[in-house]
């Protein structure tokens, strides 16, 4: 089965309620655990959370044209309640007859933890549950606000009750979210997309792309400009070569000069605007010293956390 699990909010301006604890961490916590496990089941799994948006509506547009455009089965929005302190428990937002059918089966499971029953509730006033065309729900998991809910939480076990819920069975063994990406194994041509928007790769007229997990010829652009960038072969086709490099460099380890790094340095030089050769020398320097300077960083050529999260987020 292919699901859209939707990690609710985490795309600024749309962030989530706070109480006791964030929404947007609990959703993310939790998002990220329920991906891993229907992947691991074997299941297609497209994380509809978009990268960024201009707007509230605009992520919510976003999160149904991803789950749209891929034909996911059914679309799963994970969020958390937030009201008076005193409300507690859990609801599930469902429109139609396959969408209720979807929900009770999950909010059985998270009852079974000892949250309160709040039951299946009509979602049709929802965006996301109006704006998707397959069966679609939206998982009110329990109160960030409500001492009792959070003292109850426990992020591994409600991915599990999630995951039971939709699928009837478990990972035999626990799954955690893969920490670094130079191991990441998702070759999808959604996170291809995804990875060259973050690393700033256009297409030929200089748009970012759109993530609809589908290879067209802007993509394809894309690709080519970034293999000539980073120095594979230019095919405008992925392979294990250019997964490399893209992984390389979005698990963003420490570079200091005099590296020879090839694929790592080059897109570094071609994002700080000098010659690219893939070693760090002096030239390379002097420019990523005045890259740090511009962004208001410790001028000390060292490519740590900081100059990563200005250069690729
Ligand atoms: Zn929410």
């Amino acid at each position: 089965m292919r699901f859209g699990i939707d990690i609710g909010h985490n795309c600024p301006p749309d962030t989530g309620a706070r109480g006791i604890k964030f929404e947007d961490n609990l959703t993310l916590d939790v998002g990220s655990r329920v991906i891993s496990k229907l992947k691991s089941l074997g299941h297609e799994v497209i994380d509809c959370k978009p990268v960024r948006a201009s707007n509230v509506k605009d992520s919510l547009s976003r999160r149904c044209d991803l789950a749209n455009n891929t034909k996911v089965d059914l679309f799963v929005s994970i969020h958390f309640n937030a009201f008076n302190q005193q409300a507690n428990g859990t609801e599930i937002y469902a429109v139609g007859t396959e969408g209720r059918k979807a929900a009770k089966p999950i909010l059985d499971e998270i009852i079974k933890l000892g949250f309160f029953n709040r039951g299946i509730k009509n979602g049709s006033h929802l965006f996301v549950l109006r704006n998707t065309k397959m069966p679609a729900i939206l998982i009110e998991s329990c109160f960030i606000d409500s001492r009792k809910d959070m003292s109850l939480f426990n992020s591994e076990a409600i991915a599990n009750a999630i995951v039971k819920g939709l699928t009837g069975e478990l990972p035999t063994r626990p799954v955690i979210p893969i920490p670094d990406e130079e191991d990441n194994i998702d070759t999808t041509v959604l996170r291809l997309q995804r990875a060259l928007n973050r690393l700033k790769i256009t297409d030929k007229d200089n748009k970012i792309l759109l993530e609809d997990n589908t290879i067209d010829v802007q993509t394809k652009q894309a690709l080519e400009r970034f293999q000539r960038i980073v120095g594979v072969q230019v095919t405008g086709i992925i392979g294990n070569t250019t997964w490399a490099a893209i992984n390389q460099i979005l698990a963003k380890r420490i570079i200091r000069p005099n590296h020879a790094g090839g694929p790592v340095i080059r897109y570094i030089q071609y994002r700080i605007g000098v010659e690219i050769d893939g070693v760090y020398g002096t030239q390379t320097e002097v420019a990523v010293k005045n890259f740090q300077r511009q962004n208001g960083l410790l001028a000390d050529g060292i490519i740590g956390p900081i100059s990563w999260q200005k250069l690729i987020g």
